[in-house]
């Protein structure tokens, strides 16, 4: 029937009609669901979608009613949600009372972010262990609050057929609760239960499966036993032992080939993990957020924890339960703690697939706990500490990626490959850069691997198509290599940045500040402009002006001599040879502070005089592991940095830090180096901690006052920098940055000479953040570029 105009009722005036775009992470953490049951309580007309720029929402009721929704949208927002932006338009009303949800849309432009994995929510957990709900112990339960996301995403919008959850097809409860706008499970993408998901088995290393009614059961008689498990989790597989039993973790310690690299925790909840370390407030918190960080914290005594598994810093990384699978092995009241690592020899990508894990874990695990819901995305654990008080993620990946963060500038499409050691890369599109998660160090073929298929995977997800290939001024680098061919191949345009300049546009790109500003990139290793080895560095950076790309090196550590090059790092006491004998030591003495043999010593001699595979270097990093190689005889480690991590451990609760103020560093600012940069002094440096050493004082004090010397010296250097130029902000970054007494006594120490100190957020400060750095600077020189 048709009625006619005539007869149509007058429209209400005080009905309106509106469109609303949502922006931000709002797919996959329940916000369709919450708009419907929001815009249902306010009895509006309407419906809402999912698009790939987020979400779009069509309201009609009267004004006042669409002003509570709005209201409550961005009040009441779902806890997995983060709205970045909220775009109103005015719509003619067209009748519509009821509410709907319309199915996804592939509109434009891709910017929403894909939600991050979440931990179990204590709703689905309730289930878990609920023997009367039909998901009692089903190790795959997850609702719109939790669940993974991002690891089992192939590309957005995030809904199932774009899933590795696509070939499970759900059954008619499972769909029923799925299509249930008021159910916790409507469009739970990853939804399943017994009958229609995913499941568990065990098998040998050989591959043959064994048997069991009940394969988690098994797997917790077989850890108690003191086996070596591989079990899948959500972004790749771990290895796992009784974190409680020596034997247990000195065995997968030597089938894993990693001796001395701390291995972290896993435990059943807070109480435990409380048990195992003191903890403050903040860390309890970080324990607890949904993407359940690895946090190092102090580590009690008497913890009941094998020795073996963080020997030499006082420090532990625990971490809580974030899938049902974790969940039900902790069910077992015998469980009490479980080292968790990642599934990998040494060095390589954590395993993520089946077939993957079976011949690259066969020698390593006694059986493996498998399941088949596939793994898109390798993600290891985060880890995350809490530096200067506040938090600071170390290794950002499950739970934490894909990161994006905002661009000063808007960016044509780039991508910026990183550096060498912990690599993560960053794609860029217009105002945001998307960091990947951690990806390891590019030094072999298989991490090169992972580095193309997180690329090739980012690049759909977000659909960017970079123009302009970014990377490390280092021509030696595996990731320098891999940007020119890359980018050769398809005829882009590539960009060179230096690695602290990196550091800093990072740190500086996370403030909104276009400098000019001092930045005091302290760092590991870098390649220099002038082909030696950085890392000390205080650098005049802006990122506006004619010549973004531009920066001036005020000052930097002495260059000291890097006896064998990599070997030094490996090896700290060849480092402390090199600074020894800088500093005027004979080498008798320096062979005797050293432990070096006489034919080593002659060796390192003879390097050094030729100047033969000992390059010079002006790192913070590497004077910290020669400092370490002296005052606590280190010669050789496991890890990069290691030696410097025990020497702030031992340094940790040891006030006396600056009772020696021969230890700090001097500026000559008469002495120019022939490049025009100063350089800070450290000979003295050297004299006043051997004359410690020589005098017996304690280890503890000796680190101490370095740490001091170190920070009262680039304090200084920045007091120099703002008198020559009047700048008095100071950006700090680079990998020295972790280390917790070194970031708190320069914070504070700069504050008190009156500078504005800003320290990084979101990014890492060490390498991790390294890319974002380069994307920032690319599209800096991008921007003047096109508005010249
Ligand atoms: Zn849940
Ligand atoms: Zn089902
Ligand atoms: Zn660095």
């Amino acid at each position: 029937m048709t009625i006619s105009p005539s007869l149509q009722p007058e429209p209400d005036p005080t009905i309106e009609r509106k469109g609303i775009r949502v922006c931000g992470v709002v797919q996959g953490v329940g916000f369709r669901p919450f708009v419907y049951r929001l815009a249902s309580e306010e009895n509006l007309g309407g419906f809402i979608g999912n698009d790939t720029d987020g979400v779009t929402i069509e309201l009609e009721g009267p004004a006042a009613r669409i002003q509570t929704f709005l209201i409550r949208l961005t009040s009441e927002t779902p806890p997995l949600a983060r709205i970045d932006s909220v775009a109103t338009s005015d719509l003619a009303p067209n009748g519509e009372t009821g509410f709907r949800i319309v199915a996804s849309e592939v509109l434009g432009r891709v910017s929403t972010g894909i939600p991050a994995d979440a931990a179990t929510c204590s709703d689905c957990l309730r289930e878990l262990l609920d023997p009367a709900d039909r998901r009692y112990r089903y190790p795959f339960l997850n609702c719109t609050n939790c669940g993974p996301r991002y690891t089992i995403t192939r590309r957005i919008p995030y809904d199932r057929p774009q899933t590795s959850m696509s070939r499970f097809p759900m059954c008619p409860q499972c769909q029923a609760e799925y299509d249930d706008p008021l159910n916790r499970r409507f469009h739970a993408q990853p939804n399943a239960c017994w009958r229609c998901g995913p499941h568990v088995w065990l098998e040998t290393p050989k591959g043959a499966t064994i048997e069991s009614a009940d394969p988690v059961a098994e797997t917790i008689e077989r850890l108690l036993r003191g086996e070596v498990m591989a079990i899948k989790g959500i972004g790749g597989f771990h290895l796992s032992v009784d974190a409680t039993s020596e034997e247990a973790v000195r065995s997968l310690r030597q089938r894993k080939h990693r001796y001395g690299k701390p291995l972290a925790i896993m435990v059943r909840d807070l109480t435990a993990a409380r048990m195992l370390c003191d903890l403050t407030p903040q860390e309890e918190a970080l324990l607890q957020t949904p993407a359940r960080p690895i946090v190092l914290g102090h580590a009690r005594k008497h913890n009941g924890i094998a020795s073996s598994v963080a020997p030499g810093i006082p420090w532990l990384g625990v971490f809580l339960p974030y899938a049902p699978l974790q969940h039900l092995l902790f069910a077992d009241p015998r469980v009490k703690a479980l080292v968790m690592t990642s599934a990998n020899l040494s060095e390589e990508p954590i395993a993520i697939d089946n077939d993957e894990a079976r011949s690259r874990l066969a020698a390593i695990a006694d059986a493996f706990l498998m399941h088949d819901r596939e793994i898109l995305q390798r993600c290891d654990d985060s880890v995350a500490a809490l530096v200067d008080n506040k938090p600071q993620i170390i290794r950002r990946a499950r739970g934490f990626v894909p990161l994006a963060v905002p661009l000063p500038f808007d960016a044509p499409p780039l991508l910026a490959v990183g550096g060498h050691l912990k690599n993560v890369l960053t794609l860029a599109r217009g105002k945001f850069a998307y960091q990947s998660q951690h990806i390891g160090d590019l030094e072999n073929p298989t991490s090169l691997q992972f580095f193309e298929e997180c690329l090739h995977h980012l690049m759909n997800t977000f659909e960017i198509e970079p123009r302009t290939v970014v990377h490390d001024l280092h021509p030696g680098y595996l990731s320098t290599g891999w940007a020119k061919q890359w980018a050769g191949n398809r005829g882009l345009r590539l960009i060179a940045v230096q690695h602290h300049h990196a550091h800093i546009a990072a740190c500086m790109a996370e403030h909104a500040l276009s400098g000019p500003v001092i930045g005091l990139s302290l760092d590991g290793t870098g390649y220099g402009t002038d082909g030696r080895i950085w890392g000390g560095e205080v650098l005049i950076c802006r990122l506006s002006g004619p010549d973004p790309a531009s920066f001036e090196r005020f000052a930097h550590l002495d260059y000291v001599p890097m006896p064998g090059g990599e070997a030094a790092i490996r090896e700290p006491w060849r480092m402390a040879f090199g600074h020894l004998i800088a500093a005027g030591f004979p080498e008798d003495e320096t062979r005797e502070l050293v432990g070096a043999t006489e034919q080593e010593a002659r060796v390192m001699r003879r390097m050094m005089e030729r100047q033969i595979n000992a390059p010079f270097t002006s790192s913070l990093g590497r004077l910290f592991d020669a400092a370490a190689a002296v005052i606590l005889g280190r010669r050789k480690v496991d890890y990069e940095a290691q030696a410097a991590i025990e020497l702030e451990a031992i340094a940790v609760d040891e006030p006396d830090r600056l009772q020696r103020m021969d230890y700090v560093p001097e500026l000559f600012a008469a002495e120019k180096d022939t490049d025009g940069t100063m350089s800070l002094r450290i000979g003295h440096l050297w004299r006043a901690m051997v004359d410690d050493v020589r005098h017996g004082v304690p280890k503890a004090r000796i680190a101490a006052r370095f740490h001091g010397g170190v920070s009262e010296g680039f304090i200084a250097a920045a007091a120099n920098a703002r008198k020559n130029t009047g700048i008095s902000q100071v950006v700090l970054s680079g990998g020295c940055m972790h280390n917790r007494s070194l970031s708190c006594l320069l914070r504070s120490g700069l504050e008190e000479a009156g500078f504005k100190v800003f320290q990084h957020v979101r990014v890492s400060p060490g390498d991790g953040g390294l890319s974002y750095g380069q994307a920032v600077i690319a599209a800096a020189i991008l921007y003047s570029e096109s508005t010249r």
